[in-house]
């Protein structure tokens, strides 16, 4: 028996509540992680709401977990008893799939996400294949490191991929993503622009390495960039003025949504066929772009904003989350 403590919900948007809740055996290829920190990312939120249709209840969230290998199945590699790794959004992948085998095991098919139909990181114990439980570099900031696995990742990623020094990158939504995001593409030497519905962090955007802030309720102040973005990334989760947005990006721009927006994006092709722009979205990162994202954010001193609370109110985190409170990020420290 390999019970844990663990905060549980139970139905969709219910409260979560403290239980034991039983792993059953350690896989062959598993690594059993004790929790120190794990991070409250908005997917968790929308797993409570099933905002997605997706969510398996009871279900145990937390995806941006922190802490020290405590047990190894027989066949798990490359990790040690008692070393720190951190775990995101995914749990596991197939590691046969042609994009397993490819190094792009954030898009197998068979991925196991960490808090859908496999107990999160919301406890004292979570588990992962080997390959996902992510060594941590010595000289990160372990207690604030939480966010980068999944937040961080998915905003670094895009950013890997299609941004260059010279590009001129907007930021849309100034939340857990987007704060990241902009301390990330400031790093990278871009010319950034922070898109945000939230006068009041006009100024901390500006301190985490924007060059320029816009109001993303403004279409005026957004016709005003027509032509100028090189990529702009959205991490906000509702729909916004889709047209200003695109017309904002230069030729060969790019779109790349990161938020989880549920309703369609309607759009116009002639802006997209003319400047050659499109548009795209990703999942997260693999392990290897995790592990190469983390030494990045160690090397320039990139920390997530955090506001601490202790896991044992939990439900106080979700409330001020859901409310659109929080300065950037929520990280739960373990309290079992
Ligand atoms: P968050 O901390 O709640 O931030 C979202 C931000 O969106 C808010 O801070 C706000 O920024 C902006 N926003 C919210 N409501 C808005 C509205 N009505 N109009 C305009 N802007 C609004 O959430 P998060 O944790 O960063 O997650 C953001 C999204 O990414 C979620 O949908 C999450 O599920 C998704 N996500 C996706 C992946 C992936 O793999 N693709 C991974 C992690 C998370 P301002 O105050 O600056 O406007
Ligand atoms: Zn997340």
């Amino acid at each position: 028996m390999a019970m844990i403590d663990a905060w549980v919900v139970t139905s969709a948007k219910g409260k979560l509540v403290r239980q034991q809740v039983e792993l059953g055996p350690l896989g062959a290829e598993e690594v059993e992680v004790h929790v120190e920190h794990c991070g409250l990312c908005h997917s968790d939120l929308s797993v409570l709401n099933n905002d997605w249709g997706m969510s398996q209840f009871p279900a145990v969230l937390g995806h941006e977990a922190v802490g020290r290998v405590v047990n190894l199945g027989p066949a798990a590699k490359g990790l040690k008893v008692g070393q720190r790794v951190g775990i995101g959004w995914t749990a596991g992948s197939c590691m046969h799939c042609k994009q397993c085998m490819s190094g792009n095991q954030n898009l197998c098919p068979q991925a196991t996400f960490t808090i859908i139909g496999h107990k999160g990181a919301f406890a004292s114990r979570v588990r992962s294949h080997w390959a996902w439980a992510i060594p941590l570099p010595e000289s990160i900031n372990v207690a604030e490191s939480g966010p980068l696995l999944c937040g961080g990742m998915t905003v670094f990623n895009p950013l890997a991929m299609y941004a260059e020094p010279t590009s001129r990158v907007g930021i849309v939504g100034i939340g857990g993503l987007g704060h990241m995001a902009v301390k990330f593409a400031a790093a990278f030497g871009c010319d950034v622009t922070a898109f945000t519905s939230s006068e009041s962090k006009f100024d901390e955007a500006r301190r985490f390495g924007a060059n320029h802030v816009v109001s993303s309720r403004d279409p005026e102040a957004i016709k005003k960039l027509a032509g100028t973005l090189d990529l702009l990334l959205v991490t906000v989760n509702v729909p916004l003025d889709w047209d200003a947005l695109i017309a904002s990006l230069a030729p060969n721009g790019r779109l790349h949504v990161v938020g989880l927006v549920v309703e369609p994006i309607p759009l116009h092709v002639i802006p997209l066929i003319m400047g050659q722009r499109s548009l795209s979205g990703s999942p997260t990162g693999s392990p290897v772009a995790t592990g190469s994202m983390l030494d990045f954010a160690a090397r320039h001193g990139i920390t997530p904003q955090t506001e601490h609370f202790p896991m044992g109110r939990i439900n106080e985190a979700f409330e001020r989350l859901r409310a659109g409170k929080v300065r950037y990020r929520i990280v739960l420290d373990a309290d079992f």
